[in-house]
This record gives C-alpha cells, sequence and structure tokens, in this order.
C-alpha cells in the first residue's frame, strides 16, 4: 500500500477522554477511528491487523469445524425462549424507525451479544440423529453488549469482533473429548499470535452441573480487568472472581506460592452441557431409538480485543511494535524526499511484493515526520532510501522493536530481509 492512498492520518495528539494506552496509539497511527464510546471503526491498517489474527484463528478453528456466519439481528422470542430477554443485562435491543413512525405495532429485534440462542433452534432443524453428530461449527462476527465500563479500548468494546464456535454431542464424554482438543487449538493460536509465553489457562466459573469450571485464557497484561492466581512454572491459575483458597487445595497448589497478577481475558471456553438443548427441546435419537438430549460447548475468542491486547503489550514511548505475525505489513519502506529515492523507493516496493510492503511515497514530508510515523505505525521492519545510501548502491534497514540499524546493497536487499 502506498502512504499516499492511505486516507487516515497520523495525529500527535488525542483527545483527553481518550483513556486507555491501545486506544491513544491506534488511534494516533490511524488503525481506529472511535464512532462512539466502546465502538470503533477499523480503518484500513486496522482492518489489516484483525485479518491477520483472523487468518491466524481460521487456520486452527478450520482443523475442527466449519465455519458459517449468522445474523446480527434476531427476533427477542429466541432470547425469550432461553430465559435470557431479561437476565442478560447487556442486551441491546432496536425498533425499527420507519415501523415506529407509521404508529404500526413494532417488533423488538435483538442485536446478538452471543449465539448460543440463535445456533441450538439452527442445529435442531438439521440434526437430529446420532448419524449426524457430533458436529462443530464457528463464525467470526460482530457482537454487541450494552458494556457499563467501555473505556479500555478495544478491550472492552460495546460493538466488538468475537470468533465463537459451538459444538453439539451424543454424550457427556465426547463433549469432554473436543473440550479437550479445542483448548489445544486455542494454545496454538495464541502461540501464533505471539502471546504463547504470556497467556494461561485459567479456571473460572461458568461451568455447567457436571464440570465445576469454564476456562478462560488469560493474557498477562498490567491494564487487564481482571485479576488471576497464577503459579507461572506449573502453568495453573485460577481467577480471583471465583476461586478460593479451598480451591487451590483442591487443585494440589500451594496457595501461598501463587503470583496475584493482572491479565486480560482473550478467550473462554464453556462445557455448557445439556443447558440449551433442555431449554430448547433439543433432542437426537440414538442407536436403540431412544430420544437424548444433545450435549453442547460454546468457545469464544476476543478479536479485537486481541488488537487491543498486542497494543498494550507491544509498544514504547515512540508508538507500536507490532508482531510481524499480525503485522498490517512486513516492511515500511521510508523515501526521503528526492525524486530519485522515490523511484529506487517504487522499485524495492514491487520487488518486495505490495502486500508486504507500506511505501512512504509522499513528496515533500519532511524526513523527520516520515521516520516519527513509521515509528508510531510501528511495521517490524522500515528500509530507508536516501541521497546518502543511494550513493553507495544502499539501503538502511531499522529493526523497529530494537532499533538495530544495517546498510544493506540493494543488490542483496531480498536476501538480507
Ligand atoms: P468478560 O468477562 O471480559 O466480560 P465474557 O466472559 O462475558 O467477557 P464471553 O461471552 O466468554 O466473554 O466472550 C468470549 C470472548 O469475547 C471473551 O473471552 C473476550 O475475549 C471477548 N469479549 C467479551 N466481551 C467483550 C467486549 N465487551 N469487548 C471486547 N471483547 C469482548
Ligand atoms: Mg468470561
Amino acid at each position: 500500500m502506498k502512504f499516499t492512498q492511505l486516507f487516515s492520518k497520523t495525529q500527535k495528539t488525542v483527545s483527553a477522554e481518550t483513556e486507555s494506552i491501545n486506544a491513544q496509539l491506534l488511534t494516533r497511527a490511524g488503525f481506529i477511528y472511535q464512532e462512539l464510546a466502546g465502538a470503533y471503526a477499523f480503518l484500513p491498517l486496522g482492518w489489516k491487523v484483525i485479518q491477520n489474527i483472523e487468518g491466524i484463528v481460521r487456520e486452527e478453528m478450520d482443523k475442527i469445524a466449519t465455519e458459517l456466519h449468522l445474523t446480527s439481528l434476531s427476533p427477542k422470542e429466541r432470547w425469550q425462549a432461553t430465559n435470557r430477554h431479561d437476565s442478560v443485562d447487556v442486551l441491546m435491543s432496536t425498533k425499527a424507525a420507519n415501523e415506529i413512525a407509521l404508529q404500526k405495532s413494532t417488533a423488538e429485534y435483538i442485536l446478538n451479544p452471543t449465539h448460543e440462542d440463535i445456533i441450538t433452534p439452527i442445529a435442531k432443524q438439521y440434526v437430529h440423529s446420532y448419524k449426524d453428530l457430533p458436529f462443530a461449527t464457528y463464525q467470526i462476527q460482530t457482537k454487541f453488549r450494552n458494556e457499563a465500563r467501555a473505556k479500555s479500548g478495544l478491550l472492552r468494546g460495546r460493538e466488538f469482533i468475537m470468533k465463537d464456535l459451538y459444538s453439539f454431542h451424543t454424550s457427556e464424554e465426547n463433549l469432554k473429548d473436543f473440550y479437550e482438543i479445542a483448548k489445544e487449538r486455542y494454545i496454538a493460536i495464541y502461540e501464533k499470535l505471539g502471546l504463547g509465553n504470556d497467556t494461561f489457562i485459567t479456571l473460572a466459573s461458568g461451568g455447567d452441573f457436571t464440570t465445576e469450571y469454564s476456562h478462560e485464557f488469560q493474557t498477562l497484561l498490567e491494564s487487564g480487568e481482571d485479576t488471576i492466581y497464577l503459579d507461572r512454572k506449573n502453568k495453573i491459575a485460577y481467577n480471583k472472581e471465583v476461586a478460593t483458597p479451598e480451591d487451590a487445595k483442591k487443585l494440589g497448589v500451594d496457595f501461598s506460592q501463587l503470583e496475584q497478577v493482572k491479565a486480560s481475558e482473550v478467550g473462554n471456553i464453556f462445557p455448557l452441557g445439556t443447558k440449551y438443548s433442555q431449554l430448547l427441546d433439543y433432542y437426537f435419537t440414538d442407536k436403540d431409538n431412544n430420544r437424548d438430549l444433545v450435549w453442547m460447548g460454546s468457545y469464544g475468542i476476543g478479536i479485537s480485543r486481541l488488537m487491543g491486547v498486542i497494543a498494550e503489550k507491544y509498544h514504547d514511548e515512540r508508538g507500536l511494535v507490532w508482531p510481524e505475525a499480525v503485522a498490517p505489513f512486513k516492511y515500511h519502506i521510508i523515501a526521503l524526499p528526492d525524486e530519485s529515492n522515490i523511484t529506487a523507493g517504487q522499485k524495492i516496493y514491487s520487488e518486495l511484493g505490495e502486500n508486504n510492503c507500506l511505501f512512504d511515497d509522499r513528496a515533500d514530508t519532511h524526513p523527520g515526520e516520515k521516520f516519527a510515523d513509521a515509528d508510531l505505525i510501528g511495521i517490524p521492519t522500515q528500509i530507508v532510501i536516501s541521497k546518502k545510501t543511494l550513493e553507495n548502491d544502499s539501503v538502511e534497514i531499522i529493526d523497529r522493536s530494537i532499533g538495530k540499524k544495517q546498510l544493506v546493497k540493494l543488490a542483496s536487499l531480498k536476501k538480507s530481509l
């Protein structure tokens, strides 16, 4: 992408209401735009990061489930059927303005905060036999929750992107087997995102009657909203909101040895058991023609929250420092103003692949401004072209994270990257 085609601009300051580090940096760097408290547009650079995160999540989820896309709107009856219309405190609903204007009786629509209540009736329509079970399906979609504390930028949105997967089984055993497989895929995802060392499977409340706990994936983060008790060596953690020293004992953990640390919940998996199948009368027929309740699990990942967490973890005083796996581009080509520099930059841009590069082709922007923008945007490798480097048939390569600079001959540029 060429800088001159990038309509978003960097900015030196943000409004005083922008409290969180992730929203400050991502707004200044032109990755996101706040539409209202807790709802952000992803501008071209930000959307690239979201797509990279989604790509990693898809790669792993496609191994265990098929992708679909459910609706964001649902009739309120769906939520009444599971008794959640009045109990989910963050539920957002809407009525059609044109129907109100005509004084017609208006239907109430829910902006879905999650999709257990939506997917179960769909599964019930198609799958009734043990022969069609187990199956699992997932989507990556926008969710709506009227969160009270929408002050943490992408960490807590009122409109946010989630990956949600639902699994359906003939027995508790079968659900448990799948649950463990899903856990492994989750671990692989956080590793690929560069968060592997800092993300811990954490026991939390919310399990059904058959399992005492659900499992959260918590990434250590000073600005995270959760507090967890952590045994770092043995990779055991539990959420402070839930667990007591007695729980620690049950897990064979010495409470006094646990660290208390701040973290952000980047994923959550629940064994739902037969909660929804009971509420919605969802049965299957087994081998002997008996009717049994379907067993279910639900598995979420906070896609947009992850972008916020990565921004909070990977930055310095000059700006963002993206890990390569999610960076909007691999290379930031900085051609200092001068026609010959821009021409040389254009050549490198084509050679390295336009999809891999952000090319600062601005002809009349001060070098200092170009460097400051590149540091703020945080692409991993900067390639600087100046009169001086060209005199040596070279470019300067700068590693954004450690600041290491290196002069490299144009002829061997591709090899040395
Ligand atoms: P939290 O405890 O943070 O409120 P939750 O337990 O209600 O989240 P789930 O319903 O399990 O969240 O959603 C799955 C994942 O979606 C969470 O693990 C989290 O990463 C993400 N998520 C949940 N709520 C939000 C939000 N308001 N903004 C951004 N991401 C969210
Ligand atoms: Mg949770």
